[in-house]
């Protein structure tokens, strides 16, 4: 009920929810209380959690942020949430983020911007990004209009906006988290994940979600370890990796003592700090905006008008498709279909999309030989701290050199976590990264708990 008023309060100005599910939750809540007064009490019994609205819940509406998704209501759980549900959690709605997930700064979605609770210590009005594309999840835990939320990491949707909230976000390994019935985005990068107020919260909230689902066939045929166990095991021991091709020119200074203040912490608790090389770090950037737009024109090849969503009536069938895509998709979105089907286009396929997916296997290689000699790698989470609404909006390379921290964790699958771990001069909060090998989200969390 607390939240649920917190939400009622804040929500008109951070606009963190796009759907607000108050009665649903309320019924959750009382079964919550009838099972832990008859002793058979869930994990996540009572615990309020808002839903990005990427995740298709049954009988709530479901609209990844776009017009052309409309009233849509999925007749069936995701299975990320239906594992939620089925270990107690209360979902209060669903949060706002960037339309399909594409985007850094919760600008692109259908429903208008969220608002960065966070304000700059001089507080001179200007309204703040809370980064995306997962920025209504961390708004409304930052703001604690929820005690978590869940997300979707495509190239950083998770840890990014965790970095600006000044909260933490966990994108796991590849295939720990089912996509079943997570709007597709780019389906070899996507990864839902948790982001909640801190690490261990971030790990009981991970241990819930992640199991294997024959569903989803990318996903792992794994136990699921106990991740909050794993917090407290310490760092002692651990090789810490610091990439070199981390330290952009032309980054903040404030962002470079933050991450040596990190691991100056870490060193303090018993770890070992070792210098290392992820050569191929550079092509990062290029390489994801080729293979996320790619996928993505492919996966939403769907939004026709004639399956799902909204419609807008034409001439013939290819009137129909064109009007229905023209109205229902945004700019961003639109954007991304055009360089997706340029780079899959028979003439330019083998020059971008094919060297894309060799450059892909190289980044993947790099880290695979870093992790023969160290157990964690740790980085900034972003360049800068969060950005003031409208400041990159007409600058799309801008905008997406904003993912230049977190986008080699997807293209090679790997687990990575964002830890609050300071802030800057004006008072914004400042995120690390701690990267991880496959599966191996236990140390990642260890070296996310010490530097929190
Ligand atoms: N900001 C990146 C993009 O716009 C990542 C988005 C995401 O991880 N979903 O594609």
């Amino acid at each position: 009920a607390a939240h649920l008023e917190a939400i009622e309060a804040l929500n008109p100005r951070l606009n963190a929810f796009v759907t607000v599910t108050a009665e649903r939750a309320m019924e959750a809540a009382r079964a919550s209380d009838r099972r832990r007064a008859n002793g058979v009490a869930r994990p996540l019994d009572g615990v309020p959690l808002a839903i990005k609205d990427l995740f298709c819940t049954e009988g709530t509406r479901t609209t990844a942020a776009s017009r052309i998704l409309g009233d849509f209501v999925p007749p069936y759980e995701s299975t990320v949430t239906a594992n939620l549900l089925r270990d107690g959690a209360v979902f209060l709605g669903k949060a706002n983020l960037d339309e399909f997930a594409m985007g850094s700064s919760n600008a692109t979605s259908a429903f208008g911007e969220v608002e960065n609770p966070w304000k700059r210590g001089n507080d001179d009005g200007t309204r703040l990004v809370p980064g995306g594309s997962s920025g209504g999840s961390a708004a409304a835990v930052a703001a604690r209009l929820a005690m978590g939320a869940t997300a979707t990491d495509t190239g950083g949707s998770i840890r990014q906006p965790a970095a600006f909230c000044g909260i933490a976000g966990m994108k796991p390994t590849y295939g720990r988290c089912s996509r079943w019935g997570v709007v597709a985005f780019a389906s070899s990068l996507d990864t839902p994940g948790p982001v909640a107020r801190t690490v261990e919260d971030c790990a009981i909230l991970l241990g819930s979600m992640a199991g294997h689902d024959p569903r989803d066939a990318t996903s792992a045929d794994r136990p699921v370890p106990d991740f909050a166990a794993a917090c407290a095991r310490g760092v002692r021991g651990l090789r810490i990796g610091v990439p070199r091709e981390y330290r952009l020119e032309g980054m903040p200074d404030e962002i470079e003592a933050l991450w040596q203040q990190g691991l100056a912490w870490l060193r303090a608790e018993g770890a070992e700090i070792v210098d290392i090389s992820l050569p191929h770090t550079k092509y990062a950037l290029p390489t994801y905006y080729i293979v996320a737009p790619a996928e993505a024109s492919s996966n939403l090849a769907r939004y026709d008008g004639v399956r799902f969503g909204r419609r807008v009536e034409g001439g013939d069938l290819k009137d129909l498709y064109e009007r229905t895509r023209a109205a229902g998709f945004g700019a961003e979105v639109k954007r991304r279909i055009m360089i997706g089907t340029y780079v899959l286009s028979a003439g330019y396929y083998d020059a971008y999309y094919v060297r894309a997916q060799r450059v892909r296997a190289l980044i993947k290689r790099d880290f695979d030989e870093a992790f023969r000699s160290v157990d964690a790698i740790v980085t900034p989470a972003t360049p800068s701290a969060a950005f003031a609404a409208g400041e990159k909006q007409d600058d799309p390379v801008a905008m997406y050199l904003n993912d230049v921290f977190t986008v080699t964790a997807n293209l090679a699958g790997i687990p990575g976590l964002a830890v609050p771990a300071g802030f800057d001069r004006q008072g914004l909060p400042l995120g690390l990264q701690v990267l991880g090998r496959d599966f191996d989200e236990e140390t990642v969390f260890a070296v996310g708990t010490a530097i929190e």
